[in-house]
């Protein structure tokens, strides 16, 4: 690893893990993309790669997500995969691996956004193929990504996060509303069966409440919205949490999509969870992306978004729709 920066940030990584065995490999695809591996068992107990990002490191925003209002929407990944475990998580579809990769030569990146920050504003959604936060220990890259944003007039960035109990102190101290704090909220009973090793409703709801404390913008995001026995009452009971405990006036927006993912990369995770209820449901399949009937989605979602305008004013809430882009 030639470059000084990477190999220092490599080596303050490895610092976490003293035990830890060290197994030298010439490039990340070498092991990451092997074929026939189990991503399901994988995760069980994941090992880390740390490796170097090669080629184009900032992206087009992909159709399956919402620009929130942004005409340039751009996403980048400093990481491939997650520390979290949701079932339902399309990252178990899309890479041939369980294993971690934290790529460290985010100065590149920088880079690269800079040169998009030279032709016009730039949203950027820095937490993609990942949970940044659920790492933010390790790497503190949600801090140098804030910290460039703030250097950055015509850059706003998304951070998208399930965590709970985020430490704050880590970051740079005060937010000045450019760098938005992407909370997904789910149910307790979404959470508990299907979002593990997230944090908790309740958990999510405090790291809101002290994120908007400290100034940083806070999005909330429901979505996906997970179909689950009896859904109406388990959502009634979250927005009643979250609508008495969080003050919607000061939310920027928020997000309502249901469940939705590109045929491949659910076949190829039926293949590997027989016993998920969540990636077993028989969704409808219309050109390649597989969702919840167009009932059901409605009725979801209008419930959803007739529940949120008790609160938020509907400029401010962005509804998933398949013509965005
Ligand atoms: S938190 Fe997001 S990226 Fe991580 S496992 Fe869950 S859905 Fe996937």
């Amino acid at each position: 690893m030639a470059d000084p920066l990477c190999r220092e940030k490599a080596e303050e990584i490895i610092r976490h893990f003293p035990k830890a065995e060290i197994i030298k490999i010439n490039h990340y695809k070498d092991v990451f993309n092997r074929h026939k591996q189990n991503c399901v068992r994988q995760h069980e107990s994941q090992a880390l790669i740390l490796a170097v990002k090669q080629g184009k490191l900032v992206y087009p925003g992909a159709e399956v997500c919402q620009n929130m209002g942004h005409k340039h929407f751009y996403y980048t990944s400093c990481m491939m995969n997650c520390l979290f475990d949701c079932e339902y998580c399309y990252l178990k579809g899309m890479y041939p691996s369980g294993n971690m990769v934290i790529f460290l030569n985010l100065g590149d990146i920088f880079k690269e956004v800079e040169d998009l920050l030279s032709e016009h504003p730039v949203y950027l959604c820095v937490s993609y193929d990942t949970d940044l936060m659920a790492i933010e220990a390790l790497t503190g890259y949600v801090g140098e990504w804030i910290r460039f944003t703030e250097e950055h007039p015509d850059l706003v960035i998304e951070v998208r996060t399930k965590a709970g109990n985020i430490d704050f102190g880590k970051l740079p101290a005060k937010g000045t509303g450019k760098s938005i704090f992407a909370f997904t909220v789910s149910p307790d009973y979404v959470v508990e069966h299907y979002e593990h090793k997230t944090g908790s409703l309740s958990d999510r709801i405090k790291s809101i409440k002290r994120a908007m404390e400290l100034g940083f913008t806070v999005r909330l995001c429901f979505d996906p919205m997970i179909y689950c026995p009896d859904w109406k009452t388990e959502y009634g009971k979250m927005m009643d949490r979250i609508t008495s405990e969080i003050d919607m006036d000061r939310i920027h927006d928020v997000s309502v999509g249901s469940f939705r993912l590109s045929e491949d990369y659910l076949k190829a995770m039926r293949r590997n969870m027989p016993g998920s209820a969540v990636v077993q449901y028989p969704y409808q399949n219309d050109h390649g992306v597989y969702h919840y009937s167009e009932k059901l989605t409605n009725e979801m979602e209008n419930w959803m978004v007739n529940r949120l305008r008790e609160f938020i004013p509907d400029e401010r809430i962005f509804r998933w729709k398949e013509q965005e882009g």
